[in-house]
């Protein structure tokens, strides 16, 4: 057998894809809507593929359709409080995942070392593997031990951050808002990382794909706003999570020249045309109307929010312990109060969280996503109390859920 070079084992969204596949559970796992997208963004697929000369069905600028990146500029420009050069500053890549690959190819070398958050979106460990680096994980902690736990109880420890720093790290990947937690770092936290990373001249490739979900009156800061932070930071952003289209797969590195520069297009030479444009015109529709309540990240969000709030009471209901989201699609809930009725034995895996996940795909119906999958090995202890589901479905999807947990409960 060839020997691979990812070292963490196989994937497990696979495996929970095939299980969905063969018990056909209420699928609340990997983090896709189940409904159409907004018309507006059809209609922007459909003004894209129609388009009179037909340009946008052949290969198009290497590093971004020439529309899509000024609109990205002009979007995120103030935000980000720089002036965002549309072709220098902004790589179009294969979705998050393909932006988040080609930033650390581009940077990570054999010997560096990446500090990753954990837990963490599974993937970031494997890429830094690939590109030869070796991670250094800090993990989020819980501050205090209470009845409504929210995201924002986990916090990384100061010596522990400050001890993972050394002259061998090249980059952190920090995800804000995260994924699983839903926390949303806040500006002084962002400052700790921020100082650090200036300190030891370290990269932050900050993840920011859930950045138009966090839920008042939490705000989302972006780490590149911060004084001296633009300089040492490439921010990735997803059209997939923003407008409910994770399966166009455009996602966005944004950065200075000379970060960006080296990101290697090459991987993916390049997301299709046709898509970029339309992510164009739908980007174009919510500058236009940014602050009115009209705007689709202001609506999304809103819609969002409701189901989570049905999501959390029924969670409650049934006996979890959800930590309440400041942001993103995802609760994640300490299913542990259920374990006397769970007898989970003939599942064969090695972590209770899997063998807990599977045991309730099959008996009670419902499908979610073990949270040792987003830890490293050390610390896989940790998270094997806690089941994730996500909430970005159809009402009468999370009303079943509800039901089938009555059922069962
Ligand atoms: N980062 C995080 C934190 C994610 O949860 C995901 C999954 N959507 C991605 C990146 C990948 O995004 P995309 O679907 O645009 O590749
Ligand atoms: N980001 C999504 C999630 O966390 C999709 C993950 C995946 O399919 N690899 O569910």
């Amino acid at each position: 057998q060839v020997p691979s070079r990812y070292v963490d084992g196989p994937c497990f969204w696979d495996d929970y894809d095939l299980l969905a596949k063969k018990h056909t559970p209420i699928n609340l796992g990997q983090g896709a809507p189940d409904f159409l997208p907004s018309q507006h963004v059809l209609d922007a697929l459909a003004q894209s593929i129609t388009c009179k000369n037909g340009l946008v069905h052949q290969y198009t600028r290497s590093y971004g359709h020439p529309r899509l990146v000024h609109a990205l500029a002009k979007l995120f420009g103030p935000m980000i409080k720089q002036t965002i050069d549309p072709y220098k500053d902004i790589a179009i890549c294969a979705g998050a995942y393909g932006a988040l690959h080609s930033s650390i190819l581009a940077h990570v070398e054999k010997g560096d070392e990446v500090i990753i958050i954990e837990p963490s979106f599974d993937c970031y460990a494997v890429m830094v593997q690939a590109a030869g680096g070796t991670v250094r994980y800090v993990p989020l902690r819980l501050n205090q031990i209470k009845d409504d736990m929210s995201s924002n109880d986990w916090v990384l420890n100061s010596t522990e951050l400050r001890n993972a720093f050394n002259h061998k790290t090249k980059a952190i990947i920090l995800n804000t808002p995260h994924n699983p937690f839903g926390k949303v770092f806040s500006e002084k936290e962002l400052m700790e990382i921020g100082n650090l990373c200036k300190k030891w001249n370290v990269l932050c490739i900050s993840d920011e794909v859930y950045e138009w979900l966090a839920y008042e009156p939490k705000q989302h800061i972006k780490i590149a706003s911060l004084p001296g932070m633009w300089e040492r930071t490439i921010t990735i952003g997803s059209a997939g999570k923003t407008f409910c289209i994770t399966g166009w797969k455009i996602g966005w590195s944004i950065g200075p020249e000379h970060l960006i520069k080296n990101v290697q297009f090459e991987l993916s030479f390049q997301p299709s045309s046709v898509h970029q444009e339309a992510v164009a015109i739908a980007v174009e529709t919510e500058i236009e109307r940014f602050d009115k309540p009209d705007c689709y990240f202001k609506t999304l969000r809103n819609e969002l929010q409701t189901k989570k709030d049905h999501m959390l009471r029924f969670l409650k209901n049934a006996g979890m312990k959800p930590i309440i989201p400041d942001a993103g699609i995802f609760v994640v809930a300490d299913w542990t109060p259920l374990e006397t009725k769970i007898d989970s034995s003939s599942e064969k895996d090695f972590y209770k969280d899997f063998r807990f996940t599977k045991w309730f795909i099959k008996n009670v119906g419902i499908l979610g996503i073990p949270i040792s999958g987003f830890y490293s090995e050390t610390n896989k202890k940790v998270g094997e109390n806690f089941v994730r589901f996500c909430f970005v479905k159809k009402d009468e999807k999370l009303y079943m859920a509800e039901e089938a947990l009555k059922k069962w409960a």
